[in-house]
């Protein structure tokens, strides 16, 4: 029997404006392609880390794939011996060997719009292009008129997410939680505090969301609402699991992957019937390098109509 074998194809991404976050700012990010090979079957998948998410970094998952030599079966133990080491790589893994159900997905789903400032010039293009959802990135700097005033101005229906990526303390994470907390316009507080605060437990769950500090099943358990990055979750089959018995809204999430990570991504998503708008808003924010092929805008669409081998000799 064939074991299989893999090849692999390291991009670099430009953004055509440098995305700032609370965490920092990030100018290109690299993503590692995968296309694996097992008998006749062939299976694509991305390792898409996200700089300021505790997963591996890209050079020690490309270190992995040349110490591997290009056997699959190789590389998926050096993968399963490193569960925790590797989440992007497992998802990769996991993505190529969905990759017959993943290339057929043409399904749809509702998606937030991202703004990476509170602004309400730029909530009310989002809401002029049909976004319900918006998701706005906050700082320690950012004021809470600044988004009384977008939602002075958001339409019947309308509902803000805010974002932190972990930058408030607790005093501040506190003020804005029970902002939150008072307004129905709102879903959520995503990350007010750093991955391990402690300040957590004395929040609650009620409307905090986590998302740098999830990552995957088993790092902790939380009531509040979850964002989940296919790409950097791990192993798919083991999310499933832990998913099957957790009760709790979970919202999944784009790393700014190629279209082989977000067509992937959004078949993830779609595993799960969810009313909730997913956080998939990404697209059109890199230099030109013909490595996006799906729409976006508030309802996003998988694409079975791809030739992934063309693309695949498109990309190398
Ligand atoms: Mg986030």
């Amino acid at each position: 029997m064939n074991s299989g074998k893999y090849e692999f194809l390291r991009v670099r991404r430009r953004f055509r404006q440098p995305l700032v976050t609370a965490s920092g700012t990030v100018e290109s990010v690299d993503r590692i392609l995968l296309r694996t090979e097992t008998n006749d079957e062939i299976g694509f998948g991305e390792i898409s880390p996200w700089p300021t998410f505790p997963a591996e970094t890209i050079d020690q998952a490309q270190e992995i794939l040349r110490s591997a030599q290009g056997r699959l079966s190789h590389l998926t133990s050096i993968a399963e011996a490193n569960k925790n080491s590797f989440p992007c790589l497992r998802s990769a893994l996991s993505s190529c060997a969905a990759w017959n159900e993943i290339k057929s997905f043409a399904g749809k789903m509702k998606c937030a719009g991202l703004l990476t400032a509170p602004s309400v010039t730029g909530a009310q293009v989002k809401w002029s292009e049909g976004f319900a959802t918006l998701k706005l990135k906050i700082s320690p700097q950012t004021k809470l008129s600044e988004v009384q005033s977008i939602l002075a101005e958001a339409p019947t229906g309308a509902t803000l997410r805010l974002d932190a990526n972990g930058s408030l303390d607790l005093n501040t994470a506190r003020i804005w939680a029970d902002f939150v907390r008072g307004e129905n316009q709102i879903e959520f507080l995503e990350q007010p505090l750093a991955v391990g605060h402690a300040g957590y437990a004395s929040l609650g769950p009620s409307k905090i969301a986590l998302d740098e500090s999830f990552l995957a099943p088993g790092g902790m358990s939380w009531a509040g609402p979850i964002i989940v990055k296919p790409a950097l979750v791990g192993d798919w089959q083991e999310f499933r699991l832990w998913r099957a018995s957790h009760v709790g809204q979970i919202i999944y999430s784009s790393t700014f992957e190629t279209a082989i990570g977000r067509q992937a991504a959004l078949w993830f998503a779609a595993q799960e019937p969810s009313m909730l708008a997913q956080g998939f808003d990404t697209l059109g924010r890199f230099e030109n390098d013909a490595r996006d092929y799906h729409n976006s805008g508030p309802i996003v669409t998988g694409r079975s109509d791809l030739d992934w081998a063309k693309i695949w000799k498109e990309m190398s």
